[in-house]
């Protein structure tokens, strides 16, 4: 298994700390001289960059949110002139006004460094084939992966998203070696090639899945129904696009290319910092990034960070996938429920009765909030006496009480009635009109 920079991905902890902390001053300061708001919210807090040492300091850092991108759209958080900037990404909120963000040429390779580290894993040469159904676009998912599977040499097929005929028949015709996709259109793909029967036509061996949160339980349907290795990648286009982090062949955890970004993990209502292993919401600093640097921002997506070492050899502190985001935090009936809990109940009392497709929906009748959760059978369960079906969905409830503190209810739906999207998939439906 190939590692793309050696020496940057097994860096001794001292040195790499060093390098954080020598790079965290030198952006700091660019920062604060640059982009005016950055120093207004220094100034709030009198702080001058002299103040900051190093990452030891970097908890006395105002944060940063994605509401600052929409309140100086669409340059006015950049850190360069306009003819540094060889090329700017850009994403749709749900709340009207898309976000910008913008990179220097530096950038760009630093990018793609990042993404070759992930591709690296994967096996990913000059002889490899990659189909890129990643959407290309604004979206940073498609050009992210195809800028590093340029630099590794390898032979793209820059399909993008969607038009799932077309892309089985490019597939088997153009012997495609590697998939990237979002992992639920790679659910997708997979349960069609088994219908159809196409596997001994293909030359799979790696995909590399990203930009939505998955699970284990997806990971390993799609890794058998493919016979291919499955690889999570993260990222997002407000730090850099898919890279951020990426998993090694310990598929344990994703190491965070700690070289150019410093991870903390904080609770994502006192703003506190949390020790490695608790769950709370990611905040990342960018520590070389050029057109669009930021400090301290706050991803909204929750997971845990681990410093334990890794078996690959790999230096850099990993992440677990994030289970959910802080802002999909629903509350019912008083309580807080992260969807991702209701998952991983699921997937705790599979053992191959139900599939990972399910939907969450809450909604409220006579002023009291319901909780219903729909669950596909597997083919197996569906055909199997009702007495059975019975008895996983009571173990489902039973287990969601003890989690969550609430009732839900539960209705097994026969397999592959539970709609697919070929984007990303809809867990949650929340129809209370409040
Ligand atoms: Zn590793």
């Amino acid at each position: 298994m190939a590692m793309y920079q050696p020496n940057i991905e097994t860096m001794p902890r001292e040195a790499l700390e060093q390098l954080q902390s020598q790079r965290l001053r030198w952006q700091v300061r660019r920062m604060y001289e640059r982009v005016a708001p950055f120093r207004a919210r220094m100034e709030e807090r009198g702080l001058t960059p002299d103040d900051i040492r190093g990452i030891c300091d970097l908890h006395r850092l105002p944060f940063s949110y994605k509401k600052d991108l929409r309140d100086h759209y669409p340059y006015g958080l950049f850190a360069e002139p306009m003819e540094n900037i060889k090329r700017v990404h850009a994403s749709s909120g749900t709340t009207g006004k898309q976000i910008v963000v913008g990179y220097t040429q530096g950038d760009l390779a630093r990018w793609a460094d990042c993404v070759s580290r992930s591709m690296a894993v994967a096996d990913i040469t000059e002889r490899s084939f990659v189909q890129n159904a990643f959407g290309y676009g604004f979206f940073t998912g498609g050009f992210g992966i195809h800028s590093a599977a340029e630099c590794l040499g390898a032979t793209i097929i820059p399909i993008s998203a969607g038009n799932t005929p077309r892309q089985l028949q490019t597939m088997i015709d153009f012997g495609a070696t590697h998939i990237t996709c979002t992992p639920s259109y790679a659910m997708f793909l997979a349960e069609t090639i088994e219908e159809q029967g196409l596997l001994p036509q293909l030359k799979l061996q790696a995909g590399i899945f990203g930009a939505e949160p998955w699970s284990e339980n997806m990971r390993r349907t799609i890794q058998e129904k493919l016979h291919i290795k499955a690889y999570d990648i993260y990222g997002l286009s407000e730090i850099m696009g898919p890279g951020v982090s990426y998993e090694c062949e310990a598929q344990n955890g994703l190491h965070i290319c700690e070289d150019h970004f410093i991870a903390e993990i904080i609770d994502p209502e006192t703003e506190e910092v949390l020790p490695y292993g608790s769950p709370g919401e990611l905040v990342f600093s960018t520590l070389t990034k050029e057109g669009f640097p930021v400090i301290r921002y706050r991803t909204r997506d929750i997971c845990t960070l681990n410093a334990e070492p890794c078996a690959c050899g790999r230096t850099h502190i990993r992440m677990g996938r994030p289970t959910g985001r802080s802002d999909d935090m629903l509350i019912i009936r008083g309580v807080n429920v992260f969807p991702s809990q209701i998952e991983e109940v699921l997937l705790k009392v599979s053992e191959g009765t139900i599939t990972p497709n399910y939907q969450i929906i809450v909604d409220r009748v006579n002023n009291t909030d319901t909780l219903d959760v729909n669950v596909e059978m597997s083919e197996h369960l569906f055909s199997d006496d009702i007495r059975s079906v019975e008895a996983v969905e009571r173990r489902i409830s039973s287990e969601l009480r003890s989690i969550l503190g609430i009732g839900a209810k539960i209705h097994l739906q026969n397999p592959k009635t539970i709609e697919r999207s070929e984007g990303k998939a809809k867990r949650i439906i929340d129809n209370r009109k409040l």
